[in-house]
């Protein structure tokens, strides 16, 4: 985490090398990033989800459907 308030990200410019641009950091996107911190952490605690077996386990599916809904949000 660079500077409080932005985050580097890298841009696509479609011709020669890319470029890292400092990003203004919303809302929306430390909402996404903490739901997959949350998810990522579940990820990798749960032994039910480590096994490969996500689709099993009933604490992960709110987890990633929360990450997937504030993606939208960000949007
Ligand atoms: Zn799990």
């Amino acid at each position: 985490m660079g500077e409080s308030g932005y985050t580097e990200r890298w841009l696509e410019t479609g011709s020669g090398p890319g470029a890292v641009v400092r990003a203004r950091v919303t809302q929306a996107n430390q909402a996404v990033q903490a739901a997959y911190r949350t998810w990522l952490d579940h990820a990798t605690e749960c032994p039910t989800c480590r096994d490969g077996a996500a689709r099993e386990c009933t604490v992960v599916k709110p987890l990633w459907d929360a990450y997937q809904a504030a993606q939208r949000a960000a949007l």
